[in-house]
């Protein structure tokens, strides 16, 4: 069986945290989750990620940041993004394939 998410947090320190059913457990920086978006777009042409708070925050709409998520149904999760983006669908096994812990970089 595939590990699904036993809770998703939106504004852990750090970016979204994420832990699995099988008890792994990992954080995902906005920035990051941002470039690995699975959409079509994306994959076609990589995004420009603002990961830097901007010097001068007035003109611009801050670093990159999850404003929101709908779970689509038992195997996916859709995110919204700041800067307006919100066409990517994250399947969990997709989530599970780009976990940036340590462990799971080491396997891949
Ligand atoms: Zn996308
Ligand atoms: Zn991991």
């Amino acid at each position: 069986m595939d590990p699904v998410p036993t809770s998703i947090k939106l504004a852990a320190p750090g970016g979204v945290a994420i832990t699995w059913n099988d008890g792994h457990q990992a954080t995902y920086s906005y920035g990051y989750l941002r470039k690995q978006c699975p959409c079509a777009t994306c994959r076609d042409k990589p995004p420009e990620v603002k990961t830097e708070p901007d010097p001068f925050p007035i003109l611009g709409k801050g670093p990159i940041k999850v404003t929101g998520a709908a779970q689509i149904g038992h195997y996916a999760v859709q995110f919204n993004w700041n800067d307006g983006h919100a066409t990517g669908i994250y399947s969990f096994s997709y989530l599970r394939e780009i976990c940036p812990c340590e462990q799971c970089r080491l396997k891949s």
